[in-house]
């Protein structure tokens, strides 16, 4: 085996698994270099195309910059090929000299209160998933609440609660699917209020994300007086901190507005902590009660003891999302990520918490770090992995099959219907079309099945 040539694999065709592959093109070595990237989904591009929101184009926009590296020509594209099923570690193993995990997080973080296994509480990025088209929720979403509550108090939390108080008619221009128009338009919500358990200053959304309630058409934002009694570290954060400045300016504004007027009103609840979800007697959720909190003086929160109700018939938990273990890869149950230094992946000793490298193993992007940060700091990630993969060359695997038919006649023999960069571009075009029929710019394929016989052109 020689390394003057680098046969890797990327499992994960989101930002992460995408900007790694670039780099990786672009970076000064000494060996040649051909990637396969590989993706459990028919489509390329993650959370960019299933959770980022449909009215937020600017950001899905970043898919035309993603899509021009896809573009070059010079990355393999395997969609449609889950890890841990399709292919395993061995796999890769006799194919590749290295591999690098870039599957980022889909799952909701788990939220320990009573009642949360309750009819009609939800996670977060199951609704996200439903409302962005993914194949892989239900097609159906029961929106048949007029109360909702939203339990979190960052960007996810923000885009289920516009999400749930728009009205369909402001997301036709958008990409939504077919199902999910039927079904917003369908749902008879007149009030979603969102819960953080600190104040307005210690928020994790962002000002952009906030400032976009407050112009939703025939939708009030209500925030209560009794939640800006500041104290020092409150006032201290907002002169000191530009972004906690404009927050708290925006939302002193809307404490000012008119109200009562609007057929829907998304509700701002804040030092209120839920502490339960509470059955109306036929396993449904018939309320959230929450806990009144309060400034701890160091710019966190107490509770108070004094316990609210709030009759709601729905509940979403946006307090964050999870990433899933990978077979034969190392995970740490606790925070949800592959264990790393740098991007390289370590095995962790449970006894003695000894790590040491596992060699031919990366990671990249929300697997590596954990589901914070936007999308541009993927490329940061990709950047410090792709240097150690670089510099770890003497360490890399020897593969039996190098060889790039060996993949492919692998996924053949296994009888793997994937997709590649021209069946994306299939798909692409056929949603396109879609909505150009009914003069939106695209409506997305959802079913799995429809995705993968139209990217293989076999309708
Ligand atoms: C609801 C929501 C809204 C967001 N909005 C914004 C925003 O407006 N602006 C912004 O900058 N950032 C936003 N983000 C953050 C952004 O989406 C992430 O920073 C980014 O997508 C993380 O990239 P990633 O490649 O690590 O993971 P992902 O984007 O999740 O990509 C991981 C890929 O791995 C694939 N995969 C997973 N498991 C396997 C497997 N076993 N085999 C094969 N493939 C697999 C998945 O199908 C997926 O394509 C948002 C995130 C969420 C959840």
């Amino acid at each position: 085996m020689t390394k003057n040539k680098l046969r890797l694999a990327i499992v994960g065709a989101g930002p992460a698994g995408i900007y790694a592959a670039d780099i990786l093109l672009k970076a000064e070595r000494n060996f040649d270099v051909s990637i396969d990237l590989f993706d459990r989904l028919p489509a390329p591009y993650g959370l960019v195309r299933y959770g980022v929101a449909p009215d937020h184009p600017r950001i899905k926009g970043i898919i035309t910059a993603l899509r021009e590296v896809l573009d070059r020509g010079d990355i393999r594209i395997f969609g449609n090929v889950r890890f841990g099923e399709d292919l395993t570690l061995d796999d890769l193993k006799r194919h590749y000299n290295a591999v690098i995990f870039a599957t980022g997080a889909v799952r909701d973080a788990s939220l320990h209160i009573p009642g949360v296994e309750l009819a009609g509480s939800y996670g977060a990025a199951d609704f996200v998933s439903w409302f962005d088209g993914h194949p892989d929720v239900p097609r159906t979403w029961p929106l048949e609440a007029q109360q909702v509550a939203v339990i979190g108090n960052g960007n996810v939390a923000l885009d289920s609660a516009r999400m749930l108080a728009k009205h369909v008619e402001d997301l036709m221009p958008t990409e939504i699917p077919a199902n999910v128009a039927e079904g917003l338009a369908a749902s008879p919500v007149t009030d979603v209020h969102v819960f953080g358990r600190r104040g307005p200053t210690s928020v994790k959304f962002t000002p952009l994300e906030l400032r976009e309630l407050g112009e939703l058409r025939d939708v009030e934002m209500i925030v209560y007086d009794e939640d800006f009694d500041y104290d020092d570290a409150a006032r201290a954060a907002v002169a000191g901190n530009k972004q906690v400045f404009v927050i708290d300016k925006v939302l002193q504004q809307w404490r000012q507005r008119s109200v009562g007027e609007a057929s829907r009103r998304l509700h701002l609840h804040f030092f209120a902590k839920p502490v339960a979800l509470v059955d109306d007697g036929t396993g449904r959720v018939g309320a959230i009660r929450y806990e009144r909190t309060a400034p701890d003086g160091q710019g966190g929160v107490v509770g108070t003891g004094e316990i609210r109700e709030l009759p709601v018939q729905a509940v979403y938990r946006a307090v964050g999302y999870f990433g899933s273990p990978l077979p034969d890869v190392p995970f740490d149950e606790k925070f949800g990520v592959i264990p790393n230094h740098e991007g390289q992946v370590l095995t962790v000793d449970p006894e003695t918490g000894d790590a040491r490298q596992l060699y031919g193993v990366y990671a990249t992007g929300w697997i590596k770090r954990g589901p914070v940060g936007l999308i541009g700091h993927t490329k940061s990630d990709a950047m410090e992995t792709v240097g150690h993969l670089i510099n770890d060359l003497g360490n890399w695997w020897n593969p039996e099959a190098p060889e790039e038919d060996a993949i492919v006649e692998l996924l053949e023999a296994r009888g793997i219907r994937w997709t590649d960069l021209d069946g994306w571009h299939r798909l692409d075009e056929h949603e396109l079309a879609l909505g150009a029929a009914e003069d939106r710019a695209r409506i997305k394929v959802v079913p799995r099945a429809d995705m993968v016989d139209i990217s293989r052109g076999e309708v």
